[in-house]
């Protein structure tokens, strides 16, 4: 097949190729108009022939374009173009941890937590979202120097393996199986996120070990009916280096019975943490690493501070503060932002970005860098609605001190407020003061109107008033609207985008939140065709609208008689013709000359306008009159250089076409110099020369 490497295919120039899996070829590309690098995945175009195949595999990338963390490989669009469907995705440069094992053998066990961590803050993320996997392997783990992770392909291999056992595609996948869970190999159906959890384990042992516990010489079969039967060895047996209580996790979360395992991300990670904190002690001796304390010491401090202090939010700074006892870390790596946040009392229910996270407290809680928005409730206390900046890089440890609610409301004569939404978690505002987020059961209010907002994260935001009787109960059901993502490109970038008539900025535009329904979508932009479609955004997923726009042409026709040659822009198009010559030409001014080597030229700036035809008969032995005039009057007329032996005021018979024409008149000089003139018909307004005496 021809090299792709070095074209630009819808507005990525390809610039090399990254590696090849199991779907197609992986190229580094650069997005032309927002000037970054990218990677494609191409699929292969056996598969993309396939129509079902493609079909499911686009619902899928929809899906995986709303897994947004920072230890998971964004993908921001999905393209159908003459070359064939490609991914577009984050690039990450890095080595896949696949390359990691075979170049440096096992991972010490410091670098395997921290590892570890990040695998299980993606795969947690994902199933909160509903997004199993199903291939979590080592050459799906993108790992950098930094040890940043980077998690790819979330997904792809349910759109892969439903494509059929006998696909060449299937086959070409060795290495998978290793990975697979017990239910997997069984073929089983409803195979759920703890089969993620058992690949992860699988991906640990080896990173512990330097190797799977299978053999490269293992049968396909023999494998299988390791897996199935769950005789796979302890890590231990081939590392006895590995420490107990690590093994022990591994071991757990490749139990062959699902139900033994771990039964969610989170519950492995604090495993991995208790061991990671039991082992701080040796860890600190690794200039490389920098840790947060256990959360047991920051509650030591914590409770002597709120001694100290009444104050109602108390922020504190646990790398500060230990900053003694580590000051052995030096070399401050960039990490993710780890956030813990402590209540007193603790049991609160915190709500990050209009999710809930869980109850206080949450030690090392992933997130985002910038800043985010924190509810924390707790029944009988006020609640807590403020907004943090958290920088990159900082790991920070927030403590809240809960003011209890106060007696005096529980006055008579108040009326109560049920509010429950569809679906629930919902953060509730009563004018304008966060009260805690849906269902909120028994809500006591003085009566009188209040203006309600409530909102949910991928949800339109709602706002009503309800109003308040004393003894009454007021139920109010909300179903929260699901808002979709659309994004829009044009090839060329730039072209102003109407949505249902209305401007909403110029291409690209990205994750344009919109509720759910159908739009009318044009894309303008001046020498182009505009391009009109309607989009249907659907919720949860992103909506692409991607246009290469066709330029704007229109035609030209001339004819010279009794021949020429004819020009465009100064380019010669047709040499010495007598026939009518024909060309499209974009949108806009051009400069069209004819001309013949004896009879002259004839130029002319034209304006081209869309589908429109311009047509011209040039005939150099056409003539047309022309009056010249001066003052004073009584000059010689000289016509192309040459002297005419005529004299001002005078008629004159020209061929059409470009002339120059002066006079001259002794004791006068001409200061204008001589007049270029483009004839095509008769001149009405004579042609005006003035001249001035000389001294
Ligand atoms: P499988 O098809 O089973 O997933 P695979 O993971 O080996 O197999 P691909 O997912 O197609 O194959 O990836 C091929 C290679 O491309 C990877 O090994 C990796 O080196 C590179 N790669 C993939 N995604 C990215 C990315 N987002 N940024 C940089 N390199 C990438
Ligand atoms: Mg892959």
């Amino acid at each position: 097949m021809e090299s792709i490497i070095g074209k630009v295919i819808d507005g990525y120039r390809i610039l090399d190729v990254l590696g090849r899996g199991g779907m197609g070829v992986v190229y580094k590309a650069l997005d032309t108009s927002l000037d970054k690098v990218m990677a494609l995945k191409m699929i292969d175009p056996m598969l993309a022939r396939d129509e079902n195949f493609l079909k499911r595999f686009k619902t899928e990338a929809r899906a995986l374009a709303k897994l947004e963390n920072t230890n998971i490989v964004t993908v921001h669009a999905l393209r159908e173009t003459e070359f064939g469907v490609f991914m577009v995705m984050e690039y990450v440069e890095a080595k896949t941890l696949s390359d990691w094992i075979q170049q440096k053998g096992p991972f010490s066990w410091e670098d395997t937590v921290t590892i570890s961590k990040q695998l299980l803050n993606a795969i947690g993320h994902a199933h909160r979202v509903g997004v199993i996997h199903r291939d979590i392997k080592p050459s799906n783990i993108l790992l950098d120097t930094d040890l940043r992770v980077k998690v790819t392909d979330f997904g792809l291999a349910k759109v892969i393996r439903q494509h059929g056992p006998s696909s060449t595609v299937t086959q070409m996948r060795a290495g998978t199986l290793y990975y697979m869970s017990p239910e997997q190999v069984k073929g089983l159906k409803n195979v759920d996120f703890r089969s993620d959890i058992y690949s992860l384990g699988m991906t640990l042992y080896e990173m512990m070990v330097g190797k799977t516990p299978f053999e490269k010489t293992d049968s396909d079969f023999s494998i299988q009916k390791r897996i199935v039967e769950g005789e796979i060895p302890p890590p231990t047996k081939f590392n006895s280096s590995i420490p107990k209580p690590l093994a022990k996790i591994i071991t757990k979360a490749i139990d062959k019975n699902p139900l033994k395992r771990y039964q969610s991300a989170e519950e492995m990670n604090q495993d991995i943490q208790v061991f990671e904190d039991s082992n701080s002690q040796v860890s600190i001796k690794k200039p490389s690493q920098l840790k947060l304390p256990s959360l047991k010491s920051v509650f030591l401090v914590f409770t002597i501070l709120l001694v100290l202090t009444l104050s109602y939010i108390l922020i504190m700074d646990p790398l500060e503060i230990f900053s003694e006892k580590e000051t052995i870390s030096t070399t401050k790596k960039p990490e993710p932002v780890l956030v813990s946040i402590m209540t007193e009392p603790d049991n609160a229910t915190i709500v990050v970005n209009d999710s809930t996270v869980g109850q206080s407290p949450i030690n090392q809680f992933k997130i985002n860098a910038g800043s985010i928005a924190l509810q924390l409730m707790k029944d009988g206390f006020q609640s807590i609605d403020t907004v943090l900046t958290v920088r990159a890089g900082q790991n920070v440890s927030y403590s809240f001190t809960l003011k209890q609610k106060s007696e005096t409301v529980l006055v008579k004569n108040l009326g109560i407020v049920q509010i429950q939404s569809t679906p629930n978690e919902a953060g509730v505002w009563i004018n304008n003061r966060f009260i805690g987020t849906t269902p909120r059961e028994k809500e006591e209010l003085r009566p009188g109107r209040y203006n309600l907002v409530v909102r949910k994260r991928g949800y339109a935001e709602y706002r009503d008033a309800f109003v308040v009787r004393t003894d009454q109960t007021t139920e109010i059901n909300i179903k929260l609207e699901m808002l979709g993502k659309l994004n829009i490109y044009s090839q060329p970038a730039g072209a102003d985008v109407l949505l249902d008539g209305n401007s909403i900025g110029s291409t690209p535009i990205s994750e344009k939140e919109l509720k759910q329904g159908s739009y009318r979508i044009s894309i303008r932009k001046e020498g182009y065709e505009e391009y009109s479609t309607s989009v249907s955004v659907t919720g949860s997923s992103v909506n692409n609208v991607s246009k290469t726009l066709t330029p704007l042409t229109g035609s030209l026709k001339i004819l010279i008689r009794p021949w020429g040659s004819v020009y465009v822009d100064g380019v010669l198009q047709k040499k010495d013709t007598n026939i009518q010559f024909e060309t499209s030409l974009p949108v806009g001014l051009h400069k069209l000359k004819a001309q013949h080597p004896a009879l002259g030229e004839w130029e002319r700036q034209i304006k081209i306008e869309g589908n429109k035809t311009l047509e011209y008969v040039i005939d150099f032995n056409q003539t047309a009159m022309l009056t010249v005039t001066s003052e004073p009057n009584g000059c010689e007329i000289y016509i192309d250089g040459e002297a005419s032996g005529k004299y001002t005021p005078k008629q004159l018979k020209l061929r059409i076409g470009k002339h120059v024409l002066s006079v001259q008149k002794s004791g006068y000089m001409l200061p204008g110099g001589e007049m270029q003139i483009n004839i095509e018909e008769d001149v009405r307004d004579p042609l005006h020369f003035k001249l001035i005496k000389i001294q």
